[in-house]
């Protein structure tokens, strides 16, 4: 392969690992020079002083072992992460956002500065909550370095920073670089997940109940749950739930295995949500039920 674009055009441009040509070729020197004949003085000009920047994907799968980490940025919904609004904002005390970490920011740190960048932007296969554990296989995403000026980084280094790091509270797999097509398959994909759920039961259920739920199917409708509500629309969904195992009970609380198809709120399953989940969990045992602990076990993606 060649040289990469020279022309402004540069930062737009998303390049492959195993096409990207050596650092050297992409000097601004060694470009300058080829291309002085060809453009104007003051394009020229203006590439000599930019070095070339280029957009990296990067693609991997995290594991969160962690309760109470976002996914990414916990902007402050108060000031929204804004400088100017967040100084006097009581509710992040002037932080701008609501957590000190989040998957985003924790990959940042060690990729943004190794491929001599300023930012980078997360792409997940969808999200869980900020207390939702995400274990198995782990949740594919995308991570972006916008405006790499070093896009031919080791990513094995990469690999170890994150692990020397952050062990105990993310895993990822090896990185490796795709094209930006990636990005839109994750998103827009829907995958069937497995949870496990800690119920707390807030009455007696006898275990014969308990015992029957195993294999047990329920197509259920979902109105908008009240905690999502300001930023969702109130519709109706139709959604599937299959209870596959069921744990021991033990001081009123039940562990359970389910599968459900994407988009389900699985709290709002348990729970009923005031009447707005039906059938829900609470419904069917006859005693209200309440989500105490929640993990991804694995996202059904087709590989
Ligand atoms: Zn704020």
């Amino acid at each position: 392969m060649g040289f990469l674009t020279l022309t402004g055009d540069s930062d737009r441009s998303s390049v492959s690992g195993h096409s990207f040509a050596p650092r050297s070729c992409c000097s601004s020197t060694v470009g300058g020079a080829l291309y002085s004949a060809a453009v104007s003085d003051t394009e020229t000009k203006s590439q000599d002083a930019r070095p070339q920047k280029v957009k990296v994907y990067l693609e991997s799968r995290y594991r969160k072992l962690e309760r109470g980490l976002p996914q990414t940025i916990f902007y402050c919904p108060e000031c929204k992460g804004n400088r100017r609004k967040s100084r006097g904002c009581e509710r992040c005390e002037g932080f701008g956002k609501l957590t000190k970490d989040s998957v985003q920011e924790m990959i940042g740190r060690k990729a943004i500065p190794l491929f001599r960048a300023k930012r980078g932007k997360f792409h997940g296969a969808g999200r869980e909550d900020i207390d939702v554990l995400m274990l198995g296989r782990g949740r594919p995403f995308v991570y972006e370095v916008v405006d790499s000026r070093g896009p031919d980084a080791d990513l094995t280094r990469l690999d170890e920073m994150i692990r020397e790091e952050y062990a105990g509270r993310i895993e990822l797999d090896p990185f490796r670089r795709v094209e930006r097509e990636r990005v839109p398959y994750w998103k827009e994909s829907k995958f069937d997940k497995l949870y496990r759920v800690q119920v707390e039961l807030s009455g007696e259920v006898s275990p014969e109940v308990v015992r029957a739920l195993a294999g047990q199917s329920f197509d259920i409708t979902q109105r908008t749950p009240t905690r999502v509500a300001h930023r969702r629309a109130d519709l109706e969904r139709h959604r599937h739930v299959s209870i596959q195992t069921v744990g021991e009970c033990v001081d009123g609380t039940l562990s359970l295995d389910i599968r459900c198809v994407h988009g389900t709120y699985v709290k709002e399953w348990i729970s009923s949500d005031d009447g707005r989940t039906t059938p829900s969990l609470t419904s069917v045992l006859g005693v209200s039920s309440k989500c105490a602990a929640l993990d991804v076990l694995d996202i059904l993606t087709d590989d």
